[in-house]
């Protein structure tokens, strides 16, 4: 069993439990990680606090030079990291590497340099405004870009001078093994940063309520969030949430429409559908709406699914037995309230291995359950609109606000669409995802940003000197 990384070292849980790690391609135990108990975060939450001093004290540029040194370290490992990452969460290799491996190592790189850079001082008046580092930070984070998800609050927090306890997701947690011992490797000095791995209930609810967190960033479900920031508002910590999206891909009449399919199928399916911001709702023209549906057939029968590690697959497992039987029962639901299924289904593709086909629903009306709610699969519903007031008001129509999309026939009228979008990020006429861009939820979807600089202000404190 592996151990959990507190104050600079390796250290048994005190629990002496410990969560199977499973690979979903073969439903077989690949590993096994502590059981985090409340002992144990008492003990990491110590070790940072004790370490806070000095990280905070330390130059900017010194912290950005160890974490330049973690993200070369992370570059150098990639290989065996994205390997890992297909095994216990199940991306296609080629995916793991490119998006779930390379491109943390790249925020990582760019949080090291705002380290040095990131402006911490300002003159309003007679006042220096400064701002300083937050504290403890705890981060609690999921499954589906399990290293992306740590490197968003990990790597500002750290750049900040705050410490940090981390508890990954007990779904797939190695990913974060692999990063505390790059940190360990490049010298980050002891109790800066702490990995104790477990449950939510436990060691995510212990981090949420210890006295001593002074800031606790959570990336998962809505349900879990609202909990944790319940939890949280006792000791009124500052709480960041990112959480769930239903998020609406709106395709103009004037759009290229057969461009702007293909797109949004590969957005909606990509990572098998474990992605916060997919793009699961696609809004057509109801003139267009027949040969929406017959390009997104089209495009789907390009997705075969299967094996990681075999290159000729475009979509892997979903995480987990509990993930894929959700996804069912969400294609059932849709079947029940009279969607109409165009593609894919319940069938499993292959009898070992938590499998789901590719699956398009049109005949989507909003208020259905598929139209409301986050499933989390591989799973788009086509919904048709009539005007383009209505559009906007179907994109909006979910508690959810995190991402979507907006296709016209000119950048102009697709920038006024995403304008008047309650979300926190659009992508116009396939625009791609920009890693520096803030990213953060409006309405449900969360509090609070993440990457860019602004990811960075997360993390620190202001401060009025008057003059
Ligand atoms: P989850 O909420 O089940 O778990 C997320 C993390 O919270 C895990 O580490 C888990 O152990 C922990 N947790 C669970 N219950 C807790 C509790 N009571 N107290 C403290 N911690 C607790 O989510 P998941 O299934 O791992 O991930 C999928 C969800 O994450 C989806 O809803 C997805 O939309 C969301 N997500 C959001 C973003 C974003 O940036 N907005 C990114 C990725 C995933």
């Amino acid at each position: 069993m592996r151990q959990l990384y507190i104050g600079g070292a390796w250290t048994a849980s005190a629990s002496g439990e410990s969560i199977d790690v499973v690979n979903p391609a073969t439903e077989e135990i690949i590993d096994r990680v502590p059981a985090g108990a409340p002992d144990d975060v008492e003990a990491a939450v110590r070790a940072a606090r004790a370490a806070f001093p000095s990280w905070s004290a330390t130059d900017g540029g010194e912290r950005g030079k160890l974490l330049a040194a973690a993200a070369d370290l992370l570059t150098e490992r990639a290989g065996e990291i994205a390997q890992t990452i297909a095994t216990d969460m199940g991306a296609p290799l080629g995916f793991a590497l490119k998006v779930q491996t390379l491109m943390p190592a790249g925020v990582l790189a760019g949080y090291a340099e705002l380290a040095e850079t990131h402006p911490r001082e300002q003159r309003v008046a007679n006042s220096l405004i400064v701002r300083e580092p937050v504290g403890v930070v705890a981060a609690i984070t999921p499954w589906n870009y399990p290293l992306h998800q740590i490197i968003c609050k990990v790597a500002p927090a750290l750049a900040a001078g705050c410490t940090v306890v981390l508890k990954p997701s007990e779904v797939a947690p190695l990913a974060a093994y692999a990063l505390a011992d790059i940190f360990h490797a490049v010298g980050l000095p002891p109790g800066v940063f702490n990995l104790v791995s477990g449950r939510g209930p436990v060691v995510g609810e212990a981090m949420a309520t210890h006295p001593e967190v002074d800031l606790v960033s959570f990336t998962g479900s809505t349900t879990a969030g609202r909990r944790v920031a319940s939890l949280a508002a006792e000791t009124v910590k500052r709480v960041a949430l990112e959480l769930g999206g239903k998020s609406a891909n709106i395709i103009l009449p004037d759009a290229d429409l057969r461009a702007a399919v293909k797109v949004g199928v590969a957005n909606c399916f990509v990572n098998s559908g474990q992605t916060c911001s997919a793009w699961t709702r696609m809004l057509v023209h109801r003139d267009q709406y027949d040969e929406a549906v017959r390009l997104a057939v089209e495009a789907a029968a390009k997705y075969t699914v299967g094996d990681p590690f075999d290159e000729t697959n475009r979509l892997g497992p979903l995480v987990s037995a509990a993930q894929r039987d959700r996804v069912v029962h969400y294609i059932n639901r849709g079947q029940e309230e009279g969607a109409r299924l165009v593609y894919g289904g319940t069938e499993p593709p292959h009898p070992r291995g938590f499998y789901v086909e590719p699956t398009i629903f049109a005949a989507v009306s909003p208020g259905m359950t598929i139209e409301q709610e986050e499933i989390f699969g591989p799973v788009l519903s086509i919904i048709p609109y009539l005007s383009e007031d209505e559009a906007v008001q179907i994109a909006d129509g979910t508690k959810y606000g995190l991402a979507g999309a907006v296709w016209a026939g000119s950048e102009d009228r697709a920038v006024a669409v995403a304008r008047r979008l309650r979300t926190g990020q659009v992508a116009i006429n396939g625009g791609s995802f920009n890693p520096q861009a803030p990213f953060g939820g409006y309405k449900q979807s969360g509090i609070g940003r993440e990457m860019g600089e602004l990811g960075l202000d997360e993390y620190l404190e202001t401060k009025s000197l008057q003059l």
